[in-house]
């Protein structure tokens, strides 16, 4: 297991690689939340400073997949091929969160993220990035992404998830917070995506508060 923090919020990152090594952690998740702030050639020299260290990214929190305005579903399309395309100088695991349901049933909103999805999916292929996208399971519930919506999705796209346990534990209200309950999760990731999806794991855990 490589460990590892989130960072990278338009701090300098070349001092959060060195905290890093003094703390002997291994990895940093470069927060593209509020906007891909990097340039390619700063990934790249940093990536060249800190071969040691594996990075991953979080793009944009405004990306919504399952907008009913054509242009906020273009713009968040936009948004995760843009971090794609810095963190392919750095590392391979891109996470985001697909969207919101707004006031669209589950199915026509899972409908709707897929297909966008595969389009970006289909671009990424022709600008020759090889990234791995990694959909969250998301902590609102007014946001798509519950365990078995994002293990389906990725089952049937063919990706690998990020599992955030914090999310979780707050989308049950609290109630997932135990060693069976994290068995019982790691197993059906096993039985959705194959034993291969445990073995590549991408993982957030942290405190959190959450309300109804
Ligand atoms: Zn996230």
């Amino acid at each position: 297991m490589k460990f590892g923090v989130a960072g990278g919020r338009e701090e300098d990152e070349f001092r959060e690689v060195r905290l890093l090594r003094n703390l002997n952690l291994d990895a940093l998740e470069l927060e593209f939340v509020r906007g891909v702030y990097m340039k390619e050639d700063y990934a790249k020299e940093l990536k060249k400073f800190a071969p040691d260290i594996i990075f991953s990214a979080h793009a944009p929190h405004y990306i919504n997949l399952n907008a009913n305005e054509k242009i906020k579903i273009e713009n968040s399309k936009r948004r995760i091929i843009k971090s794609a395309k810095v963190l392919r100088h750095l590392g391979k695991n891109l996470v985001f969160h697909c969207g919101y349901y707004l006031k669209k049933g589950k199915k026509e909103t899972f409908e709707n993220i897929k297909n966008n999805l595969e389009e970006i999916i289909n671009e990424l292929n022709i600008l020759n990035i090889n990234i791995n996208l990694r959909p969250e399971n998301t902590g609102k519930i007014s946001q798509f992404g519950s365990l078995e919506e994002i293990l389906e999705l990725c089952s049937i796209l063919n990706l690998l998830p990020c599992i955030d346990f914090h999310h979780l534990y707050a989308r049950s209200l609290g109630k997932i917070n135990s060693y069976e309950d994290f068995c019982s999760i790691l197993l059906n990731i096993e039985e959705k995506l194959g034993s291969e999806a445990l073995k590549d794991m991408h993982i957030h855990i942290s405190g959190v508060e959450y309300g109804k």
